[in-house]
């Protein structure tokens, strides 16, 4: 966990629902755990004694891990099932989204989680698609963590029997670490960027169930080798399931909807 961008700090975190839904935002930004001056997990860098950082590293981590059971636990009770999807930003979670929830449509109760740092954005689209969906600006920190997911939760009120898609932060790095207590991980790797991907983020790979590569409508205009992609991708989580797909042109879609009804 970075001890340098913000994360596990939760000041200046929102979660709202996208204008018309009724439901209420939540603001975080004052929350006594998080006030100037008082206990929080993420000390000023001039307050740091050695070893210190790791140590609250491990408690945030644990924290959350607490929390992610109770979602978790949760989320079986209601027959909800709930999916984590990670990537870089720009790697298309928020079109793939958008063209799962069409296809849903009639088929299944769709709600999504948006994270964000900042902006309504992806969740005004989300919305547009014709799903519930709340948005979490995250402000500083980089990464969902297990008590905004029980928030947005709260606020979302999913039906029984829901997909819920959580759209995480754009981001490799910390994602990876904070367990939201959702049933499955899902990585998208676009052709847009390097091959290398799984190597330089092997973190963020071997947490993952899946791996989505995504617009391969663009292969013949890029240099990149989704065969080689695949190999490194398994070279660091041996039992990774990788798929190839294009959400704009709805290649290998069929696919992606297989792996999520086994989901459950
Ligand atoms: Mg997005």
């Amino acid at each position: 966990m970075c001890a340098t961008c913000g994360c596990g700090d939760a000041r200046g975190t929102r979660i709202a629902a996208p204008h018309g839904t009724g439901a209420a935002p939540q603001d975080h930004s004052h929350s006594p755990a998080h006030a100037h001056g008082h206990a929080h997990p993420h000390p000023h860098a001039d307050e740091q004694e050695p070893g210190a950082t790791i140590t609250l590293e491990q408690k945030v981590l644990a924290k959350n891990e607490i929390l992610a059971d109770r979602n978790r636990a949760w989320l079986a009770g209601q027959g909800i099932t709930a999916v984590n999807m990670m990537s870089s930003p720009g790697a298309g979670k928020t079109t793939l989204l958008e063209r799962t929830i069409r296809d849903f449509t009639g088929l299944r109760p769709v709600a999504v989680i948006e994270g964000d740092q900042e902006t309504m954005l992806d969740a005004d689209r989300i919305k547009r698609a014709g799903c519930a969906v709340v948005q979490v600006n995250t402000g500083a920190g980089c990464h969902l963590d297990a008590e905004m997911m029980r928030d947005a939760l709260t606020t979302l009120s999913p039906a029984s029997g829901s997909l819920i898609l959580v759209e995480n932060v754009g981001n490799l790095v910390c994602p990876a670490l904070f367990d939201l207590g959702e049933r499955s991980k899902v990585v998208i790797i676009s052709v847009t960027e390097g091959t290398d991907k799984p190597l330089k983020y092997p973190y963020m790979f071997a947490a993952a169930d899946l791996v989505l590569i995504n617009k391969i409508d663009l292969l013949p205009h890029v240099d990149f080798d989704p065969v080689l992609c695949e190999k490194y991708a398994r070279s660091v989580n041996p039992d990774l399931r990788v798929l190839t797909l294009s959400a704009t042109t709805g290649e290998g879609l069929d696919d992606w909807y297989a792996w999520v009804a086994e989901q459950g």
